[in-house]
Protein backbone atom coordinates (compact mmCIF):
# COMPACT_ATOMS: atom_id res chain seq x y z
CA UNK A 1 0.00 0.00 0.00
CA UNK A 2 1.99 2.75 -1.32
CA UNK A 3 0.29 5.32 -3.72
CA UNK A 4 -1.09 8.11 -2.34
CA UNK A 5 -4.16 9.13 -3.12
CA UNK A 6 -5.10 12.96 -3.44
CA UNK A 7 -7.88 13.30 -0.02
CA UNK A 8 -10.09 15.78 0.01
CA UNK A 9 -9.27 18.35 3.17
CA UNK A 10 -11.13 16.44 5.97
CA UNK A 11 -11.17 15.14 9.74
CA UNK A 12 -11.07 11.08 8.71
CA UNK A 13 -12.21 8.59 11.68
CA UNK A 14 -10.09 5.42 10.54
CA UNK A 15 -10.67 2.50 12.49
CA UNK A 16 -7.94 -0.05 13.37
CA UNK A 17 -7.78 -3.38 14.28
CA UNK A 18 -8.55 -4.68 17.75
CA UNK A 19 -6.35 -7.59 17.73
CA UNK A 20 -6.66 -9.68 14.36
CA UNK A 21 -4.35 -7.36 11.72
CA UNK A 22 -6.14 -8.31 8.81
CA UNK A 23 -9.62 -6.62 10.10
CA UNK A 24 -8.73 -3.20 8.64
CA UNK A 25 -10.38 -1.95 5.63
CA UNK A 26 -9.09 -0.91 2.14
CA UNK A 27 -10.52 2.21 2.61
CA UNK A 28 -8.55 2.58 5.87
CA UNK A 29 -5.39 1.37 4.46
CA UNK A 30 -6.02 3.85 1.64
CA UNK A 31 -7.30 6.99 3.71
CA UNK A 32 -4.09 5.81 6.28
CA UNK A 33 -1.46 5.54 3.19
CA UNK A 34 -2.47 9.09 1.82
CA UNK A 35 -3.38 11.80 4.42
CA UNK A 36 -0.85 14.78 5.53
CA UNK A 37 -1.01 14.12 9.20
CA UNK A 38 -2.64 11.07 11.60
CA UNK A 39 -3.01 12.22 14.97
CA UNK A 40 -2.82 9.22 17.47
CA UNK A 41 -2.83 8.50 20.93
CA UNK A 42 0.39 6.77 20.94
CA UNK A 43 2.59 7.69 17.98
CA UNK A 44 4.82 4.23 18.33
CA UNK A 45 2.06 2.21 18.46
CA UNK A 46 0.52 3.88 15.63
CA UNK A 47 4.05 3.71 13.38
CA UNK A 48 4.40 0.37 13.96
CA UNK A 49 0.72 -1.16 13.00
CA UNK A 50 1.34 1.85 9.74
CA UNK A 51 4.55 -0.72 8.98
CA UNK A 52 2.40 -3.74 9.53
CA UNK A 53 0.93 -2.48 6.27
CA UNK A 54 3.92 -0.99 4.45
CA UNK A 55 2.93 2.85 4.85
CA UNK A 56 5.20 4.96 5.26
CA UNK A 57 3.97 6.93 8.43
CA UNK A 58 2.96 10.27 7.79
CA UNK A 59 3.42 13.50 10.58
CA UNK A 60 2.24 12.07 13.36
CA UNK A 61 0.12 14.24 16.36
CA UNK A 62 -0.21 12.53 19.75
CA UNK A 63 -3.65 12.68 21.08
CA UNK A 64 -4.57 11.49 24.54
CA UNK A 65 -7.10 12.90 26.78
CA UNK A 66 -4.61 15.48 28.74
CA UNK A 67 -4.13 17.19 25.77
CA UNK A 68 -6.78 16.10 23.44
CA UNK A 69 -8.72 20.02 23.75
CA UNK A 70 -5.73 21.64 22.54
CA UNK A 71 -5.05 19.31 19.58
CA UNK A 72 -8.95 20.43 18.45
CA UNK A 73 -7.78 23.37 17.67
CA UNK A 74 -4.18 22.18 16.28
CA UNK A 75 -6.58 19.77 14.22
CA UNK A 76 -8.89 22.83 13.29
CA UNK A 77 -5.34 24.51 12.43
CA UNK A 78 -4.49 21.70 10.26
CA UNK A 79 -7.92 21.77 8.10
CA UNK A 80 -8.07 25.24 7.86
CA UNK A 81 -4.71 24.98 5.99
CA UNK A 82 -6.41 22.63 3.83
CA UNK A 83 -4.60 19.27 5.13
CA UNK A 84 -5.98 16.09 5.20
CA UNK A 85 -5.66 14.47 8.85
CA UNK A 86 -6.93 10.70 9.99
CA UNK A 87 -7.69 10.16 13.33
CA UNK A 88 -6.87 6.76 14.99
CA UNK A 89 -6.85 5.07 18.39
CA UNK A 90 -4.73 2.14 19.28
CA UNK A 91 -7.30 0.10 18.93
CA UNK A 92 -10.88 -0.12 17.28
CA UNK A 93 -12.81 3.01 16.65
CA UNK A 94 -11.71 6.41 17.71
CA UNK A 95 -13.71 8.52 20.34
CA UNK A 96 -15.09 5.15 21.03
CA UNK A 97 -14.02 4.83 25.30
CA UNK A 98 -11.12 6.69 23.44
CA UNK A 99 -9.85 10.04 22.85
CA UNK A 100 -11.66 12.03 19.86
CA UNK A 101 -15.23 13.42 20.38
CA UNK A 102 -14.04 17.10 21.30
CA UNK A 103 -11.97 17.07 18.05
CA UNK A 104 -14.71 15.90 16.35
CA UNK A 105 -16.71 18.56 18.11
CA UNK A 106 -14.28 21.58 17.71
CA UNK A 107 -14.14 20.78 13.45
CA UNK A 108 -17.81 20.67 13.13
CA UNK A 109 -17.90 23.96 15.04
CA UNK A 110 -15.43 25.51 12.74
CA UNK A 111 -17.41 23.94 10.02
CA UNK A 112 -14.90 21.72 8.40
CA UNK A 113 -15.84 18.31 7.46
CA UNK A 114 -15.83 15.04 9.19
CA UNK A 115 -15.44 11.57 6.99
CA UNK A 116 -16.26 8.55 9.60
CA UNK A 117 -14.92 5.25 8.51
CA UNK A 118 -16.62 2.31 9.39
CA UNK A 119 -14.80 -0.56 11.29
CA UNK A 120 -13.71 -2.55 14.23
CA UNK A 121 -15.28 -1.82 17.16
CA UNK A 122 -14.85 -4.05 20.58
CA UNK A 123 -18.67 -3.12 22.38
CA UNK A 124 -20.46 -4.35 18.46
CA UNK A 125 -18.20 -7.45 17.90
CA UNK A 126 -19.34 -8.37 21.79
CA UNK A 127 -22.90 -7.68 21.70
CA UNK A 128 -23.82 -9.35 18.28
CA UNK A 129 -21.63 -12.69 19.77
CA UNK A 130 -23.96 -12.37 22.61
CA UNK A 131 -26.96 -14.23 21.76
CA UNK A 132 -28.68 -11.39 23.32
CA UNK A 133 -31.20 -9.12 21.70
CA UNK A 134 -29.38 -6.30 19.71
CA UNK A 135 -32.60 -4.55 18.47
CA UNK A 136 -31.96 -2.05 21.21
CA UNK A 137 -29.06 -1.67 23.38
CA UNK A 138 -26.82 0.69 25.36
CA UNK A 139 -23.49 1.04 25.35
CA UNK A 140 -22.20 2.02 29.08
CA UNK A 141 -18.49 2.57 28.38
CA UNK A 142 -16.16 1.51 31.53
CA UNK A 143 -17.26 1.39 35.23
CA UNK A 144 -15.89 4.24 37.61
CA UNK A 145 -13.20 2.45 39.75
CA UNK A 146 -14.80 3.92 43.52
CA UNK A 147 -16.95 6.90 43.27
CA UNK A 148 -20.11 6.28 41.27
CA UNK A 149 -20.08 2.27 40.74
CA UNK A 150 -22.34 1.68 42.96
CA UNK A 151 -24.80 4.29 41.22
CA UNK A 152 -23.47 2.61 37.66
CA UNK A 153 -24.01 -0.84 38.67
CA UNK A 154 -27.74 0.37 39.70
CA UNK A 155 -28.21 1.66 36.50
CA UNK A 156 -26.92 -0.91 34.42
CA UNK A 157 -29.25 -3.49 36.08
CA UNK A 158 -32.18 -1.36 35.04
CA UNK A 159 -32.22 -1.24 31.56
CA UNK A 160 -34.57 -3.01 29.56
CA UNK A 161 -31.91 -2.80 26.74
CA UNK A 162 -29.31 -4.87 26.42
CA UNK A 163 -26.20 -3.18 27.96
CA UNK A 164 -22.58 -3.20 26.62
CA UNK A 165 -19.96 -2.65 29.46
CA UNK A 166 -16.14 -2.02 28.98
CA UNK A 167 -14.31 -3.48 32.09
CA UNK A 168 -10.30 -4.21 33.13
CA UNK A 169 -10.12 -8.40 33.36
CA UNK A 170 -9.01 -7.59 36.88
CA UNK A 171 -12.12 -6.38 37.73
CA UNK A 172 -14.57 -8.36 36.04
CA UNK A 173 -15.34 -10.82 39.23
CA UNK A 174 -15.70 -7.82 41.36
CA UNK A 175 -18.42 -6.26 38.78
CA UNK A 176 -20.23 -9.87 38.76
CA UNK A 177 -20.35 -9.70 42.50
CA UNK A 178 -21.68 -6.49 42.96
CA UNK A 179 -24.41 -7.98 40.12
CA UNK A 180 -25.27 -10.74 42.36
CA UNK A 181 -25.33 -8.36 45.68
CA UNK A 182 -27.99 -5.86 43.54
CA UNK A 183 -29.79 -9.01 42.96
CA UNK A 184 -29.33 -9.84 39.72
CA UNK A 185 -27.74 -13.52 39.55
CA UNK A 186 -30.26 -15.23 37.47
CA UNK A 187 -29.35 -11.78 34.70
CA UNK A 188 -28.21 -13.09 31.22
CA UNK A 189 -24.99 -12.43 30.61
CA UNK A 190 -22.04 -12.63 27.96
CA UNK A 191 -18.20 -11.98 28.87
CA UNK A 192 -16.16 -11.74 25.36
CA UNK A 193 -12.16 -12.18 25.87
CA UNK A 194 -10.04 -11.49 23.51
CA UNK A 195 -12.12 -10.66 20.69
CA UNK A 196 -10.41 -11.44 17.03
CA UNK A 197 -7.42 -13.14 18.66
CA UNK A 198 -5.81 -16.45 19.31
CA UNK A 199 -7.65 -17.15 22.60
CA UNK A 200 -11.05 -15.73 21.91
CA UNK A 201 -13.97 -16.62 23.66
CA UNK A 202 -17.85 -15.82 24.73
CA UNK A 203 -18.89 -17.24 28.46
CA UNK A 204 -22.92 -17.11 27.67
CA UNK A 205 -24.38 -17.76 31.46
CA UNK A 206 -26.42 -16.16 33.96
CA UNK A 207 -24.37 -13.72 36.51
CA UNK A 208 -24.04 -16.27 39.24
CA UNK A 209 -22.49 -19.02 36.49
CA UNK A 210 -20.06 -17.22 34.98
CA UNK A 211 -18.80 -16.02 38.47
CA UNK A 212 -18.55 -19.32 39.63
CA UNK A 213 -16.19 -19.94 36.30
CA UNK A 214 -14.40 -16.82 37.08
CA UNK A 215 -13.94 -18.00 40.38
CA UNK A 216 -12.71 -20.92 39.24
CA UNK A 217 -10.33 -20.05 37.07
CA UNK A 218 -8.79 -17.49 39.36
CA UNK A 219 -7.98 -14.99 36.81
CA UNK A 220 -8.79 -13.64 33.79
CA UNK A 221 -6.44 -12.53 31.22
CA UNK A 222 -6.42 -10.33 28.33
CA UNK A 223 -9.22 -7.74 27.39
CA UNK A 224 -12.94 -8.48 27.73
CA UNK A 225 -16.68 -6.70 27.19
CA UNK A 226 -19.44 -7.46 29.41
CA UNK A 227 -23.02 -8.08 27.32
CA UNK A 228 -25.86 -7.68 30.32
CA UNK A 229 -29.42 -8.55 29.08
CA UNK A 230 -32.05 -6.59 29.93
CA UNK A 231 -34.00 -6.20 32.90
CA UNK A 232 -37.69 -6.91 31.63
CA UNK A 233 -36.49 -9.11 28.88
CA UNK A 234 -34.23 -11.91 30.53
CA UNK A 235 -37.47 -12.10 33.48
CA UNK A 236 -39.29 -12.95 30.56
CA UNK A 237 -36.73 -15.42 29.09
CA UNK A 238 -35.93 -13.18 25.86
N1 LIG B 1 -11.93 2.26 20.87
C1 LIG B 1 -12.03 0.88 21.25
C2 LIG B 1 -13.20 0.22 20.52
O1 LIG B 1 -13.64 0.75 19.51
O2 LIG B 1 -13.67 -0.83 20.94
C3 LIG B 1 -12.16 0.74 22.76
C4 LIG B 1 -10.98 1.26 23.52
S1 LIG B 1 -11.10 1.06 25.26
C5 LIG B 1 -9.79 2.08 25.80
C6 LIG B 1 -10.43 -0.53 25.54
C7 LIG B 1 -11.49 -1.53 26.01
O3 LIG B 1 -12.17 -2.07 24.88
C8 LIG B 1 -10.89 -2.74 26.70
O4 LIG B 1 -10.68 -2.50 28.08
C9 LIG B 1 -11.95 -3.80 26.49
O5 LIG B 1 -13.03 -3.62 27.38
C10 LIG B 1 -12.41 -3.45 25.07
N2 LIG B 1 -11.63 -4.18 24.07
C11 LIG B 1 -10.77 -3.67 23.16
N3 LIG B 1 -10.26 -4.66 22.39
C12 LIG B 1 -10.79 -5.82 22.85
C13 LIG B 1 -10.65 -7.19 22.47
N4 LIG B 1 -9.85 -7.57 21.47
N5 LIG B 1 -11.39 -8.12 23.14
C14 LIG B 1 -12.21 -7.76 24.15
N6 LIG B 1 -12.37 -6.47 24.54
C15 LIG B 1 -11.68 -5.52 23.90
Amino acid sequence: MKSRLELENALFLVPVPIGNREDISLRALKVLASVDVVACEDTRNTGRLLRMYSIQPPKLLSVHEHNEEGRADDVAGLLREGKSVALVSDAGTPAISDPGFRIVRAVTEAGLKVVPLPGPNAALTALVASGLPTDRFSFLGFPPHKKGRAAFVKNLLAHDDTCVVYEAPHRIKQLLQEMHAAGAGERRVCLSRELTKKFEEHLRASVDDLLAIVEERGEIKGEVVLVVGGAQRSAAGD
